[in-house]
């Protein structure tokens, strides 16, 4: 079957894809369009039932796969994913409204979490120490922990399941994913792939919904670890919900990523890569550089560039290939109007407009949810776009004396997920990635998200939880630990060997 054939967007359960009957749709837009392209059911306890029960059911012969078969699953599912990657990518643009180029990105960075779990027989290598009295040995090693879930957001459609599902399943785990309302079908399509590279009925399994779906999830016995990614009050309130229910929970949370620029740094890199850590993917990124910090008069030297170079960004269609944009549409109508809605209150709250996306129309495709880049200056600690993370195409910029004046206050916002620097200074350097609160840090690189061998490690309200997302911490999250003291006894009467 083709799911993505079908308008209905279908649930995964034990290996079929299956349309439930009776259930309310939410719409699946093409924001490039504004055109409605399927449609989510919005699932509850009946079918995370049915999901939970097929996991559960496959979970004993996948946890006694050697960890290299299992690897060679995803060894052929890493094959089959490039293979279809630019059909991917175009569907990535299409559901999700980022460019050609981003939606690449998007997809790459997942498939080098699959190349990562491909390591599985390494990954879950045990430790062990002989002797450690008379006789007697002890090694420890991994198990997987059963049923495990993904709860996603709408901005990477391939990347952030592929933080979770790729590693949980390498581990011996069996998953049940439920993807962003918002952006089904890439996932559908992906795991379309799963199946043919051979993974079993029940290893993967999809719902779809929205709150009572994740409930239902939070609450099911079976299920004994929830990753999830999302907004902060939906992040803490899952982690608190899932621990309540004796789950272990990772939960990625919101953002507010600042980034200081000192009066010495570059000015033509420093001012690509500002534009590039705001903009890309029109600001809906957890990483998004959204607050710069002007030290000095670094303000003078970068921002006149900065807004002539925002001034000419291409603002279009993303869902058709020969002709990409710079930057594509945002999400749905609603986010639009928020967006717009903080750069007018902003505004009123005596923030200067350096270059202004609100009037942007886009004549080729007039019903897109588009909104163009905006650059505004001046922000002040209690203008309202500090007070909440944007997510949005909307670079705020704020003024500093010094740079400690500029630690301080990215240190007083609650979130804690990326910061950077841009210097050419290694003193001013040192001193910002020592001191910053966040759990990521650039320094001269706007958008330092870590590649999958590294945790993606954010901090206070970007993050609730003990292990963070992908490399050892992701491993280490899925598997819980079996420690083992041996001792063997002598034969007794008929020993063998001479003492
Ligand atoms: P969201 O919190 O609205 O939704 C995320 C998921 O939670 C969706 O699957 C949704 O169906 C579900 N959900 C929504 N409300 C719920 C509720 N009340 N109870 C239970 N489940 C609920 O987030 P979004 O708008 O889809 O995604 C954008 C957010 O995700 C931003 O805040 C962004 O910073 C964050 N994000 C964080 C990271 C990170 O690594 N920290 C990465 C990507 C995105």
């Amino acid at each position: 079957m083709n799911p993505s054939a079908n308008p209905i967007c279908p649930l995964y359960i034990d290996g079929k894809w299956i349309t439930p009957a009776h259930k309310i749709g939410s719409p699946v837009f093409n924001p490039s369009r504004g055109s409605i392209i399927a449609s989510v059911p919005m699932c509850g306890a009946a079918e995370v039932d049915l999901a939970v029960a097929s996991a559960l059911a496959a979970f004993p012969a996948w946890r006694d796969t050697p960890p290299n078969e299992r690897a060679q699953v995803l060894f052929r599912a890493k094959i089959l994913l490039e293979e279809a990657f630019e059909e991917l990518c175009l569907g990535i643009a299409t559901e999700h409204g980022k460019t050609l180029s981003e939606s690449r990105g998007d997809l790459r960075r997942g498939i080098e979490v699959v190349e990562y779990a491909c390591g599985a027989p390494t990954l879950l290598m045990g430790e062990s120490l002989e002797n450690i009295a008379r006789g007697i040995d002890c090694h420890t090693d991994r198990h997987p922990l059963g049923v495990v879930a993904g709860i996603c957001p709408f901005n990477f459609p391939a990347l952030v399941p592929m933080w979770m599902w790729p590693i949980a399943i390498a581990c011996g785990n069996t998953f049940i994913l439920k993807p962003s309302e918002k952006v089904p079908l890439t996932m559908q399509r992906i795991v379309a792939l799963l199946e043919k590279a051979g993974l079993p009925p029940g290893v993967m399994n999809i719902v779809h919904g929205g709150r009572e779906c994740v409930d239902a999830i939070l609450e099911h016995p079976d299920v004994k670890a929830i990753s999830f990614v999302g907004s902060t009050p939906v992040a803490r309130g899952i982690h608190r919900k899932g621990t309540l229910h004796g789950k272990r929970v990772q939960a990625a949370g919101g953002a507010k990523n600042f980034i200081i620029l000192m009066p010495d740094a570059d000015v033509d890199r420093t001012v690509e890569a500002v534009k590039d850590g705001a903009f890309g993917c029109a600001g809906e990124r957890c990483m998004a550089g959204s607050t710069a910090v002007a030290v000095g008069d670094a303000g003078e030297r970068l921002l006149p560039a900065l807004a002539d170079i925002v001034k000419t960004m291409k603002v279009g269609p993303t869902d058709v290939r020969e002709k990409q944009p710079d930057m594509g549409a945002v999400i749905s109508a609603e986010h639009r109007t928020r967006v717009a809605g903080l750069i007018d209150a902003g505004e009123h709250a005596g923030a200067k407009v350096l270059a202004d996306g609100r009037a942007t129309r886009v004549d080729e495709a007039p019903e897109g949810f588009f909104l163009g880049p905006t650059l505004i200056d001046h922000v002040s600690e209690s203008n309202p776009l500090m007070e909440t993370e944007v997510f949005g195409p909307v670079l705020a910029v704020m003024r500093a004396k010094t740079l400690d004046d500029a630690i301080a206050v990215a240190n007083r916002q609650a979130f804690g997920n990326g910061a950077a620097i841009f210097t050419n200074s290694g003193k001013a350097a040192r001193e910002f990635r020592r001191r910053v609160s966040a759990g990521m840090v650039g320094i001269n690189v706007g958008v330092p998200a870590p590649l999958a061998y590294f945790p993606f490690s954010g901090w206070n309200d970007s993050f609730f939880g003990d292990l963070h997302i992908q490399g050892k911490e992701g491993v280490e999250f899925y598997t819980q630990r079996k420690t083992t003291t041996t001792r063997w006894f002598g034969f007794g009467d008929g020993e063998i060997w001479a003492k």
